[in-house]
């Protein structure tokens, strides 16, 4: 009995803990929480303060984000005034949509479980107790290994699992991942090819030496303990704004060495002293591969791509979607493959490329870039529980583990 009450102690301390740190799109999806937005809590010991950049271009201390800007989640909750709501036409993608949406949400972040077009399996398997009463994340954060079984990409991309994971190698050719220590170099077999493909596309094109990986998924997928409300079902990728360096980065810098924050400190423009022409290459070559269905960048870098390119009517333009956060990477989502029929779609952006003023002014009002900060301390978020994902979910998480390290390729 003791050792239960202690369990669940801890369980909710870790919980409550988690919930501070939060929302990639205020804190960096790479970097530090601590270091990017004061307010929040380091979830790990791993996640230190970084010392300058090791090999780096100006990795900037003060191109981290001011606090003014990168609003703690409490000061903009998604559920409260997410731009979804406020500005329908802006896309909003659902990096970081709240997982239960209850507001009306635009277009882009329909309620998950009521407006799901995929069809999911008629009955729910029975959750055990502390299935009900735990958070999802870390029943997911807790499987190191990937399931037994195909490929799929179950649910939608802020509220679901990936069965039969494949992980993306720590090093390639033309990429090497970072963060090692937080296992989330795993993928829908799909994401992983991307990413061998990307990677030297993204170097020829740029005339780097290749491209840095950040967050994944994890080997399940699943909701994650901190970082990102989206990157659950194996679909979604963290690339950095930096080249990869022409040496293997040592585990330890991989933990240390932060990206490039490529946007002013008025978070109006791209820095001129940071950006290349090279990032433009970097995210025109992404959002041209045909199974990407998103790139989310900084509004200041969606901004800086309209004038260089708004004239010239590219499609690729289209995907490339403003979002919080994402001064020092992109994210990259690929749309449901076709061997995932619980994969849910998301709706396609409307029209145009993004770059009329009525798109963009929405990420330079005031309350975007100085959100005022809330009068009461945020109350922490229940975490999504395995009643709030599909019901495949939860074979997932009790299926047998895959321990071979099976290629991408071999599906
Ligand atoms: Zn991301």
């Amino acid at each position: 009995m003791f050792a239960r009450i202690t369990v669940l102690f801890a369980l909710s301390a870790l919980f409550v803990g988690s919930t501070l740190a939060i929302s990639e799109r205020y804190s960096i999806a790479q970097s530090p929480p601590a270091v990017s937005a004061p307010t929040e809590q380091t979830p790990s010991p791993k996640l230190q303060p970084l010392p300058p950049a090791l090999s780096a271009p100006p990795a900037p201390q003060s191109a981290v984000p001011a606090p003014a800007v990168t609003a703690p989640p409490e000061q903009i909750p998604p559920d409260v005034t997410a731009p979804p709501a406020q500005v329908p036409i802006v896309n909003a993608p659902l990096e970081t949509a709240p997982a239960p949406v209850v507001t009306a949400p635009s277009p882009e972040t329909p309620a998950p479980a009521v407006a799901a077009p995929t069809p999911m399996p008629p009955e729910k398997p029975t959750l055990s107790e502390k299935e009900k009463g735990v958070a999802a994340k870390f029943l997911f954060a807790s499987q190191k290994l990937p399931t037994l079984g195909k490929a799929m990409a179950i649910g939608y991309y802020p509220r679901g699992c990936l069965q039969g994971g494949v992980e993306l190698p720590v090093d390639g050719p033309n990429w090497e991942v970072m963060r090692l220590s937080r296992n989330r170099n795993w993928g829908h077999p799909e994401l992983v090819n991307f990413l061998k493909k990307f990677a030297p596309l993204a170097a020829k094109a740029t005339g780097w030496h290749g491209i840095l990986i950040g967050d994944m998924a994890q080997p399940r997928g699943g909701p994650l303990p901190f970082g990102h409300l989206s990157h659950q079902i194996g679909l979604d990728v963290d690339i950095w704004f930096m080249p990869k360096p022409d040496r293997i980065l040592t585990k330890e810098e991989r933990e240390k060495i932060s990206a490039t924050n490529l946007v002013a400190a008025d978070r109006k423009e791209v820095d001129p002293k940071i950006w290349t022409p090279a990032d433009a290459a970097f995210i025109r070559t992404a959002a041209e591969q045909p199974e990407v269905e998103r790139v989310l960048v900084n509004a200041a870098i969606k901004k800086r791509l309209c004038e260089m390119e708004g004239k010239n009517n590219h499609s690729w333009m289209d995907k490339v979607r403003p979002w919080y956060g994402h001064d020092d990477h992109i994210h990259v989502r690929l749309k449901c493959p076709a061997d995932s029929p619980n994969c849910r779609k998301q709706p396609p952006v409307p029209g145009g490329d993004g770059c009329a003023a009525k798109d963009l002014a929405f990420w330079f009002s005031d309350k975007v870039l100085h959100p005022r900060p809330s009068p009461q301390p945020e109350k922490p978020r229940p975490g999504l529980t395995m009643a709030d994902l599909p019901p495949a979910c939860k074979d997932v998480l009790s299926a047998p583990a895959r321990t071979n390290n099976l290629a991408a390729d071999d599906h």
